[in-house]
């Protein structure tokens, strides 16, 4: 499936109770062949009412972010674990996360090939690694899993606010360059 047949889908899914309360699902955003894919958690106010991903606050930090890493956000693809707003912002379900994903990113992912998905925030860290339960103890590492390439950070809205955290996260971007290098180089320790 291409990525615009997946939006196609997604725009008008009712697959899980979410879809009542959105006004526009937001299936994420960017190039095609995207080397890195970003992963958040679902859309917040802003994103629902534009269907598109990290345009708020959260946006322009992540922005800023993408910046320090010396990476293009029109390089990148960004998409989120689910795709319709759960109301007041709350934590999207566990039955919500797993139809999403099970019909959608996974199939984003396999369209997309990336070469590094960064997760932002827990939500986005547990599709892959149900395991790990806090961020705070592999933020800023790299994992391979299955071939593929992860880099677990904190969620920029969650870091937005908090001075210590959002020091750490912009430290956690800055050294994304060094493992893409890694990547390439087909190394396999990572850091
Ligand atoms: N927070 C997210 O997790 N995703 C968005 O698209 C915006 C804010
Ligand atoms: Fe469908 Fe995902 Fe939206 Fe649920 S959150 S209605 S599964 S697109």
């Amino acid at each position: 499936m291409t990525l615009d047949e997946i939006a196609g889908q997604i725009k008008v899914c009712k697959k899980c109770p979410l879809y009542k309360s959105r006004t526009k699902a937001v299936p994420g955003e960017g190039k095609s062949q995207a080397e890195i894919l970003l992963i958040g958690e679902g859309p917040g106010e802003n994103e629902n009412k534009v269907g598109r991903p990290f345009v708020g606050d959260a946006g322009k930090f992540l922005d800023e972010l993408l910046s320090l890493a010396k990476i293009k956000r029109e390089d990148t693809f960004i998409t989120n674990v689910v795709k319709c707003r759960p109301l007041n912002n709350r934590d999207p379900l566990e039955e919500e996360v797993g139809v999403c994903t099970r019909n959608y990113l996974f199939s984003q992912i396999r369209a997309i090939k990336p070469k590094l998905i960064i997760t932002l925030g827990r939500h986005s860290m547990q599709v892959f690694f149900p395991q790990i339960r806090s961020v705070s103890t592999v933020h800023g590492k790299a994992y391979k899993k299955a071939g593929q390439v992860y880099y677990i950070s904190y969620h920029p809205a969650a870091a937005l606010y908090q001075q210590n955290l959002k020091e750490v996260i912009k430290e956690d971007f800055e050294k994304i360059p060094e493992i893409i290098k890694l990547i390439e180089l087909g190394v396999n320790k990572l850091t």
